[in-house]
């Protein structure tokens, strides 16, 4: 399980963030947003952990050479000691962290997923007879299997 910041926590289903990764100081941070979204957050099997000094001092080494330093707050420094101290990636939209891990080569994923494989799927349509299939990323067949005609690939919403 990865690292979660507290966007995740707010925006993903209970189901989604158990066994994840928080620092203790998130708690503090969703009571500010909801008391009633802290203590669900609380209750869910999420592993706790206050990141130690060094990981700390990494952490604000790296947001130092990146120049987010001074906009960063003391949770968002705990997230990246964390990635730090477990090597592990943070889901994170906030573009600063963001940019601090990728300067430091540590990954990070997005919380809201704006990739296009949410909202759209890829379809193999025949010239030749029309039929259309979804093209899964493992088949990348370039001849319809009913005609022989060649296939063209179209984006098609979900
Ligand atoms: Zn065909």
């Amino acid at each position: 399980m990865a690292i979660l910041d507290t966007a995740a926590l707010l925006a993903w289903p209970v189901e989604r963030l158990s066994k994840g990764i928080v620092a203790t100081s998130q708690l503090n941070e969703l009571e500010k947003v909801s008391v009633e979204k802290a203590m669900l957050i609380e209750s869910i099997d999420l592993v706790w952990i206050s990141p130690d000094e060094i990981n700390l001092a990494k952490a604000r080494n790296a947001a130092s050479n990146s120049g987010d330093l001074t906009k960063l707050s003391a949770v968002d420094i705990d997230l990246i000691a964390l990635c730090f101290q477990l090597n592990d990636e943070l889901f994170t939209d906030d573009y600063r962290i963001q940019n601090t891990l990728t300067k430091a080569g540590k990954s990070w994923k997005s919380v809201i997923q704006k990739g296009i494989d949410d909202v759209w799927v890829w379809m193999q349509i025949c010239t030749g007879c029309g039929k259309s299939k979804v093209s899964k990323s493992d088949n990348k067949d370039s001849m319809c299997s009913h005609c022989g005609s060649p296939l063209k690939l179209k984006k098609k919403k979900r």
